[in-house]
């Protein structure tokens, strides 16, 4: 079990933050927020895949209004992300946002930044201070790594000083660079220096299929460390992609347990006399509509096959003709290879309705 970093407990609506409490998945929402139907259709749908907190961005003044309808219409705590406006902040709040998104170097005045805090204070609610490294100042584009860093870390204790002279703890922070090398080391940095709940992110990822690995890489590596209470996976894509993506990270660490079966499939190689690939295709796709946390494998052959899945719920080996399937390590059929795939949901079926 991974050892988290102590952090203090954030309150966003009815959702704790802190290493108390189960790291909190959160994506965005990706279309305007004037289209309140849409947004509460999507909101809905990333609460139902696993999202415990939803960010919406509001630009204008039209978005603050329609931000105040869709709160009242979803069941899960909203995220306002507001960027350079205070007035769009302070609307956010008195709209029922349960934290806003502030990179405080994008609000000028020191005076309409307090007015937020004491706004957000009055209003019980959270606030993520937000540094991107594309927004620190002094960054110049030959400045160094370490650099970068440290002007990163250090620009989010001057606002952190800010939030605590107003008398202001519901903060948690964040420090987001599109390097990974950067996220990786800028959050180990605040993690050392600070003990306010740390969100994690890979800012600009991508596309999916060239944001999962660095995202996972980036957000993998610090929570094995133990950094990290939130997290959200940017892509730019679908945002249920996101939270699957995040509860696919959490779940290989071992910080989150997943009702869905998982399936695992061997690489294949010469051995392999079979279609695998097709096989695992449909056993994916059968598997989609269950809900028990199993184990099944899919292995090339009979070589390395059945020891290699010998810790799976169910596995199956083929050979050119035969197919096999095994129980927990141990044998309990043997069936034509072209029967295989009807005979392991056959046996799938038993094992579900029995546990
Ligand atoms: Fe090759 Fe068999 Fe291992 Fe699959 S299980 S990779 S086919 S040796």
């Amino acid at each position: 079990m991974i050892k988290r970093r102590k952090t203090r407990s954030v309150s966003v609506g009815k959702v704790k933050i802190s290493s108390k409490h189960p790291i909190v998945i959160q994506s965005m929402v990706k279309m305007a927020t004037t289209d309140i139907t849409g947004c509460v259709k999507q909101i809905n749908a990333l609460s139902a895949a696993g999202a415990q907190l939803v960010r919406i961005a509001i630009p204008t003044r039209q978005d603050s209004i329609a931000f105040a309808k869709i709160v009242k219409k979803v069941k899960i705590p909203l995220i306002a992300d507001i960027h350079f406006s205070a007035e769009r902040a302070i609307e956010a709040i008195e709209g029922g946002a349960a934290k806003i998104r502030l990179n405080p170097g994008n609000i000028k005045s020191k005076d309409d930044i307090n007015r937020i805090i004491d706004c957000a204070k009055a209003h019980k609610i959270a606030i993520r201070i937000g540094i991107n490294e594309a927004s620190i100042r002094n960054l110049l584009k030959d400045t160094p790594q370490k650099k970068r860093t440290d002007l990163m870390v250090k620009e989010m204790a001057g606002y952190i000083r800010l939030f605590e002279k107003r008398g202001f703890n519901n903060i948690v922070l964040s420090v987001k660079s599109s390097d990974v090398a950067r996220t990786i080391e800028s959050n180990f940095a605040i993690a050392e220096k600070f003990d306010y709940p740390i969100h994690l992110g890979l800012t600009h990822a991508g596309l999916a299929e060239d944001a999962i690995v660095p995202a996972s890489v980036a957000i993998g590596t610090l929570l094995w460390q133990g950094i990290g209470d939130t997290i959200r996976i940017s892509i730019a894509g679908d945002p249920v992609q996101e939270v699957e993506i995040a509860k696919q990270i959490l779940e290989s660490l071992g910080f989150y347990k997943s009702n869905k079966p998982q399936l695992i499939v061997c690489p294949t190689c010469g051995r392999c006399q079979w279609d695998l690939i097709g096989f695992a295709q449909k056993v994916k796709k059968f598997l989609k509509e269950v809900e028990k946390p199993l184990r099944v494998a899919v292995m090339g052959c009979v070589v390395n096959g059945p020891g290699e899945a010998a810790d799976a719920d169910i596995a199956v080996c083929a050979a050119a003709d035969k197919g096999f399937i095994y129980k927990r390590g141990k044998k309990i059929a043997t069936v034509k290879q072209a029967k295989l795939f009807t005979a392991l949901k056959r046996k799938l079926k038993k094992l579900v309705k029995d546990i």
